[in-house]
C-alpha cells in the first residue's frame, strides 16, 4: 500500500462572503449616471423605486434599458 499523501489544490475554492456585498449599479434617471448601490440598501428601498447610493445621493433608478452616461466617480472609488 502506497502511503502517498497527494496535497489537495486549494485554488479552485469559492470565495465566501461575496455575493451578499456585491454592489449594483443603478442609473439616476435625472442625471443618467450609473451609482452603485449596496445590496442591502437595493432591498430595502426597491419598493421605493429610488435607492441611497455609495456616495450618499438619492438615486431616482431609471429603466433597465437606458444605458448611462457616466459612472459616479465618487461609488467608483
Ligand atoms: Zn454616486
Amino acid at each position: 500500500m502506497a502511503g502517498r499523501h497527494s496535497k489537495r489544490a486549494g485554488a479552485h475554492v469559492g470565495i465566501p462572503g461575496q455575493r451578499s456585498m456585491r454592489p449594483l449599479g443603478v442609473i439616476d434617471a435625472r442625471t443618467h449616471v450609473e451609482h452603485l448601490v449596496s445590496e442591502q440598501s437595493a432591498a430595502a428601498h426597491r419598493h421605493a423605486g429610488c435607492y441611497v447610493a455609495h456616495c450618499g445621493a438619492m438615486v431616482l433608478a431609471a429603466s433597465l434599458t437606458e444605458p448611462g452616461r457616466a459612472r459616479c466617480p465618487e461609488c467608483v472609488r
